[in-house]
């Protein structure tokens, strides 16, 4: 029985190659604002691609012979788009608290001292916007400080067991069970996470899905993520029991939810459960808007395969840590997509974070304090818009 679905595909097969060119780190070299260099997918050569009236022309023998629109003026084309979204740029600040953290007002008194077992809190509140704080914003109702908790977080999330993350903190004077350990990450991811939930990145046009197994209490689960393919954002995860259409379907959801769209490219395995979930889910509500969903091995390119097989291995490494998971939805593992998209920087985007690649920087030496500090004081993300390097009017 076969009825894997084959949407009319809206993308033809160069500007597939163009995608798959454009998002190979370093391949699209801008020049100026009219000429790019593009390395060529079968040689070892660059192809020169300069701006003219009738659009990007190229110097490969496919455009110059058969007057086509190549993938090497393709990739330019979509580099460009890149380099837009970039530019609308999100900047999530770290929180100064010499001012009020939510209306940076300077006019801020004492307030009240509370004391725990940590000594005393002296509180503050704001005569702008009557918000009460202490300086540790986010971390007020710890007994540690504040970079005791982010370097847990830090430790556990590039693969440090609990104990020894707890063995960690004792050196460092700190003493909590393993258990208090886990309790913080379960906390923190899930403040940062709803406050994460309300960014969206600038992913670009190709996504890529797949599945990991996952033990979970011993059972065996399916992990299934669905990345950018440019920027390597982490959109959208889902555990679940099974492998079928329905159990693919709500990250589909979550996905479009994420990033406000959907891909024009889905690059998976070519499993019939995305192909359906990408049916049911995108095409039957939106036709016009189709997404191609395309099995990996037509791109053939390996830097491809890489980029799932390299999510794949990450979590493959912390599997032993995921143990501790509860439930499907255990904050555990929103937290590895937060320190992937957020934190971690990463080789192929030349030492970026996934965020950064899309659009959304997180300030400070800290990115851990400065997401919990700003989804502490609220809702609102620092949009700092391009129009401020213009002329003012
Ligand atoms: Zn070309
Ligand atoms: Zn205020």
């Amino acid at each position: 029985m076969s009825n894997q679905y084959t949407p009319k595909p809206s993308i033809n097969e160069r500007e597939l190659r163009g995608h798959a060119i454009a998002q190979n780190f370093g391949w699209v070299r801008r020049v100026d604002e009219t000429v790019y260099m593009v390395h060529s997918q079968k040689f070892d050569r660059e192809y020169q691609v300069v701006q003219t009236e009738i659009g990007w022309v190229c110097e490969c023998p496919d455009a110059k012979y058969r007057g086509l629109k190549c993938k090497h003026s393709w990739a330019v084309e979509i580099s460009w788009e890149m380099r837009k979204r970039v530019e609308s740029q999100i900047t999530i600040e770290a929180v100064r608290v010499d001012n009020c953290p939510r209306c940076r007002s300077a006019l801020v008194v004492r307030h009240s001292v509370r004391h725990n077992r940590s000594g005393d809190l002296q509180r503050y509140s704001c005569k702008g916007c009557g918000l009460r704080f202490s300086k540790n914003l986010g971390f007020e109702s710890m007994r540690v400080n504040p970079q005791a908790i982010t370097q847990a977080l830090q430790l556990y999330f590039t693969g440090e067991s609990l104990r020894n993350v707890q063995k960690f903190l004792r050196l460092q004077g700190v003493n909590v069970s393993h258990v208090s350990v886990l309790k913080w990450i379960r906390k923190y991811v899930s403040l940062m996470e709803g406050y994460v939930s309300q960014i969206t990145p600038q992913v670009g046009n190709t996504w890529r899905t797949d599945e990991l197994y996952l033990k979970v209490k011993g059972d065996m689960k399916y992990l299934f993520a669905m990345m950018d393919d440019e920027t390597r954002f982490w959109i959208a995860q889902q555990v679940s029991d099974k492998k079928g259409t329905s159990d693919v379907r709500p990250m589909f959801r979550e996905a479009e939810k994420r990033a406000g769209k959907r891909p024009k490219v889905l690059i998976s395995d070519g499993a019939p459960n995305f192909a359906r979930a990408n049916k049911k889910e995108w095409y039957s509500r939106h036709p016009e808007r189709n997404t191609v969903h395309v099995p990996d091995i037509r791109l053939g390119g390996e830097v491809h395969n890489n980029k799932m097989e390299r999510l794949n291995g990450e979590i493959r490494d912390r599997e032993q840590n995921f143990r501790g998971l509860k439930t499907p939805d255990s904050p555990i593992l929103k937290g590895y997509q937060l320190f992937h998209n957020y934190v971690r920087p990463h080789e192929g985007l030349g030492g970026r974070t996934p965020s950064e690649a899309a659009g959304v920087k997180v300030e400070g030496e800290d990115k851990w304090k400065t997401l919990i500090q700003n989804a502490a004081r609220g809702p609102k993300v620092n949009t700092e818009n391009s129009e401020e390097d213009g002329p003012s009017s």
